[in-house]
């Protein structure tokens, strides 16, 4: 499902980031009053002037109109959950890297490394199920042999470096690259792309030429082979 507009508090009609329906949004924040009796204040009845500083130091509460449940921000940024920030799978992927994508998606803010060690992973699998073997360095050496392209090549390689448990902190200091990790989500919905979509969509199209066309092509590949 494509997303429109991402979440942002600011704003009350986005893409849900829990059914990803593009509606209408509440948010509240927890007011406490003297005798700490705590009550849910609407956040769009506050005054411009204080709604921006209790985004930023509040626990905010936002419900979806048409799924009703609800999701939290704490100090602006939404944490739960948090798919918010990066970029949805490509809805071609396989449902078991689908998982491993979200998963890693799921952590990405309290742990960008095991975001990306999740990504890793999930591009190890990837692979596999398309029939390539050996460790990843091995399965993308496989792919160059085989003629993939650059840009593949180097994407698979990005992920494999950052994904590495073994890169030391000083080498890469992965909780300030928390953009470049969100690249790394991008970097596996291309790959799926090239190896998925792309080819789904010329074949689909491909199939709906008239048969008698079709035909004649496949007598002159055969004939090309000859
Ligand atoms: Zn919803």
């Amino acid at each position: 499902m494509k997303r429109e507009s991402l979440p942002d508090l600011h704003k009350d009609i986005y893409n849900c980031p829990l059914c990803k329906t593009y509606c209408e949004q509440e948010h509240f924040h927890i007011q406490e009053d003297m005798e700490g009796n705590k009550e849910l204040v609407y956040l769009h009845s506050i005054l411009p002037v204080d709604l921006a500083r209790i985004i930023a130091e509040r626990q905010v509460i936002s419900v979806c109109t048409i799924c009703e449940d609800s999701y939290m921000w704490v100090k602006g940024k939404l944490v739960y959950p948090n798919y918010g920030e990066v970029p949805e799978p490509n809805d071609d992927l396989p449902e078991e890297i689908k998982t491993l994508y979200q998963e890693a998606a799921s952590v990405f803010n309290l742990s960008p490394r095991s975001s990306a060690a999740l990504l890793r992973l999930a591009i190890e699998k990837f692979l596999e199920l398309e029939g390539y073997q050996g460790n990843l360095n091995k399965k993308i050496s496989t792919l160059v042999t085989n003629g993939a392209s650059d840009i593949i090549q180097k994407g698979l390689d990005a992920i494999r470096y950052y994904g590495n448990k073994g890169v030391h902190p000083g080498e890469l200091d992965l909780s300030e690259n928390k953009e470049d990790i969100t690249y790394l989500f991008d970097l596996l919905n291309v790959i799926s792309e090239e190896f998925i979509t792309k080819p789904k969509r010329v074949n689909d199209f491909y199939s709906k030429l008239p048969f008698g066309f079709r035909e004649h092509i496949d007598k002159r590949d055969r004939q090309t082979l000859k």
